[in-house]
């Protein structure tokens, strides 16, 4: 009796083992395939998904939402002057920042690819999306990456372009006109963004 009590929990506990090995695996390997290697956020792969539900909930719910694409400004320069290693380092050091401003649940950043990032914003209102994002290209400034190749500031600096979600569009037509935005901000000399 004791014997079989005995194998009993010991089969049971190896299957509870096994079961949570699995299960912490499993969710391992779920958040290498959904962060970003260099800086650690989200992959565009994590940002793109959730984005596509955020903007399903936001017309549901007929929540504002908004949609950003944030770039490094002159960061080819960046880094032929500093190097690539020093790149690396600025990338890492933005995606830090950019998330230790958000203040919301839902609110996320990614990394597009590259030195581009993804923002949403949600539940907002135009003029509080206004000040975040504000804040957001004056955070980058003010970590003063120093840039001394850039034709914009001594340091480092991004452009945005923000798209006001109109409660219909898609995911691949927001990003179109959040990139639209983006250019737009460039060509008025960068280190700003264009909300829309
Ligand atoms: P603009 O102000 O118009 O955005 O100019 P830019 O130089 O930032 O834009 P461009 O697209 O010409 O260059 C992007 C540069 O970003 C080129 C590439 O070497 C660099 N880059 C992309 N991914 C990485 C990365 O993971 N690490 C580093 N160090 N550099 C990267
Ligand atoms: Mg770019
Ligand atoms: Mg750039």
């Amino acid at each position: 009796m004791f014997f079989a009590v005995f194998v009993g929990a010991v089969g049971a506990y190896l299957r509870e083992y096994t079961q949570r090995d699995h299960f912490l695996l499993r969710r391992m390997l779920h958040n290498r395939a959904m962060s970003d290697a260099l800086t650690g956020i989200g992959n565009r792969r994590f940002f793109e998904g959730n984005a596509a539900t955020a903007l399903r909930q936001a017309r549901r719910e007929r929540a504002g939402l908004v949609f950003a694409i944030l770039d490094v400004d002159h960061f080819k320069k960046y880094n032929d002057r500093y190097g690539h290693q020093a790149g690396d380092l600025a990338l890492r050091s933005l995606a830090r920042a950019l998330e230790a401003k958000l203040r919301r649940p839902m609110d996320m950043v990614g990394r597009l690819g590259g030195e581009e990032f993804g923002l949403i914003l949600y539940g907002v209102r135009p003029d509080a999306a206004r000040a975040m994002i504000e804040n957001l290209v004056h955070a980058v400034s003010s970590l003063n990456i120093p840039h001394d190749a850039s034709e914009t500031a001594p340091h480092l600096t991004v452009s945005v372009g923000a798209a006001l979600f109109d409660g219909l569009e898609s995911l691949e037509q927001i990003y179109r006109r959040a990139d639209g935005l983006l250019y737009e901000s460039k060509a008025k000399g960068r280190n700003r963004y264009t909300l829309g």
